[in-house]
């Protein structure tokens, strides 16, 4: 399939609003902040990591055994095992830290204690809290900051059906405790209203895998029936409290059933007039623009709007190696180029249809971020249309040139215990090696591509 754009009224406006958001988002920091920010050890971790593969590879599988490892002596016996492998090249430093002979020895213990506390600070940039209390101070600064958000419960496996009932419950008391807190928010206008309408303070993002324990598209009759019952529940009680729900997409297995799932409720007389609910809908999918033009069309006749999430996908690799695997058409496009012209058409679609579908454009790149910008300032969209969203710890200057110009800005924090945090953190930390910067990508912009979705 063959993917072309062709739009060239917008090109212009990007590049330049792309410009003006890099030089917004240029460091300005003082010699002392650079030197202060080169001996924290967690940032030196991740840029060693970053600038060598075999590094980064052993790294992350060390993270993620590292919640299973119970005494110092296993850390650093671990710590030896994987960095130790002659394909990890290591800066000077570290490898002086590894050279002991022995796990249960003062420099093993003292080699375990730096790792484990530079893995924990770096989960810290990522996570926006271990408890709702730690997460509410975040939000409230990232509320002064004019940023609005939407917290995300982390623990991704559900196996029991105990499992996803107490996810469910979690979520509930999340809201109540949010809600409770955002009574005493003073408000601030960039974010709490558009046009004069007030805007849900607290939102809240869900995945539906937790809601039910088989979740399984081979039985999807039974899994929608299961999984509708929760989805209600959420929603009553987030419509008692005034929280608005949004829902992550997950793997491409799950995307019919997802999407099937929550069309069918919102359609239901008592959620049909609900404009404070959203999905997501994730650009790598060959079918995804397709899915967004059913999407249209449905909300033209619910005749509420809904928000769509617009991002890129998160589990390429996953998708492409299962495919393989099991000898599978590839559900997603093989290059990126291929994804961004794909984002890019979806955005347009998204916004020239701005009556019927709230758009959240959500990404690190600032070329997707400005290319939504350009085609809103254009068209002239009302402010409750859209939104632009990034990840915590991810973009702060980005989130902040953004908010700068005009838009609402959400960010989605995660929070938890950083230990089944640690599969999701490790996403991120894979994700944060692929935002190239716009200037590269001008070079041959979009508005003029071709992309082969082979
Ligand atoms: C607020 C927010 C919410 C999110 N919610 C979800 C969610 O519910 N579900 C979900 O799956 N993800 C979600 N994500 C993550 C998102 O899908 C991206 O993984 C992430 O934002 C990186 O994309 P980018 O546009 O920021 O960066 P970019 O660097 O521009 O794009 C990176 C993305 O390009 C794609 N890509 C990379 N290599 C290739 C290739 N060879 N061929 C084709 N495509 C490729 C991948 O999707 C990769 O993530 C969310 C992100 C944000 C900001």
């Amino acid at each position: 399939m063959v993917v072309q754009v062709s739009q060239p009224t917008y090109e212009q406006k990007t590049q330049a609003i792309a410009r003006e958001l890099i030089s917004a988002t240029r460091e300005k920091r003082s010699l002392f902040a650079q030197m202060r920010d080169q001996m924290r050890w967690d940032d030196r971790l991740l840029a060693f990591a970053m600038d060598n593969p075999g590094l980064r590879v052993q790294l992350f599988r060390f993270i993620d055994c590292l919640p299973a490892l119970h005494s110092k002596a296993e850390v650093a016996r671990h710590l030896q095992e994987y960095l130790g492998d002659p394909s990890v090249e290591l800066p000077e430093a570290l490898k002086g830290l590894l050279n002991f002979a022995n796990a249960d020895s003062v420099p093993g213990q003292l080699a375990a204690t730096t790792f484990s506390k530079a893995v924990e600070t770096l989960a810290h940039k990522y996570i926006a809290g271990e408890t709702i209390a730690q997460v509410i101070k975040t939000l409230d600064r990232q509320r002064q900051g004019k940023l609005t958000f939407t917290v995300d419960l982390l623990g991704e496996a559900v196996i029991t059906e105990a499992e996803a009932q107490a996810y469910l419950n979690s979520y509930l008391e999340l809201m109540q405790q949010l809600t409770e807190a955002a009574k005493k928010w003073s408000p601030v206008e960039a974010i709490d209203s558009a046009e004069g309408e007030p805007l849900t303070k607290v939102q809240v993002t869900v995945k539906l895998t937790a809601f039910y324990s088989q979740f399984d598209p081979l039985d999807a009759v039974g899994s929608q029936k299961k999984v509708s019952d929760r989805i209600r529940t959420l929603l009553r009680r987030a419509q008692e409290l005034g929280a608005a729900v949004h829902f992550d997409m997950e793997q491409y297995v799950y995307k019919t059933l997802t999407l099937a799932t929550l069309k069918g409720v919102l359609l239901e007389d008592e959620f049909r007039s609900r404009s404070d609910i959203g999905v997501t809908l994730q650009a790598y999918l060959r079918d995804s623009y397709s899915d967004l033009q059913d999407l249209v069309t449905w909300a033209k006749e619910r005749s509420t709007p809904l928000s769509v999430r617009l991002v890129k996908g998160a589990y390429w690799d996953q998708e492409t190696i299962k495919a393989v695997q099991h000898d599978w058409p590839q559900p997603v496009y093989s290059q990126k180029e291929s994804t961004d012209a794909n984002f890019e058409r979806m955005t347009r679609l998204l916004l020239e249809n701005h009556a019927h579908l709230y758009a959240a454009i959500g990404s690190h790149n600032v070329r997707s971020q400005a290319y939504a910008m350009a085609i809103a300032e254009t068209l002239n969209i009302p402010k409750r249309a859209i939104e632009l969203q990034v990840l915590y710890g991810m973009a702060d200057k980005l989130a902040k040139a953004m908010s700068d110009r005009g838009y609402r800005v959400r960010v989605y924090c995660p929070y938890g215990e950083l230990i089944p945090g640690m599969a999701y953190l490790i996403r991120r930390l894979l994700e944060n090696t692929a935002n190239s910067s716009f200037c590269g990508k001008s070079r041959g912009a979009p508005g003029r591509r071709t992309a082969h979705g082979s």
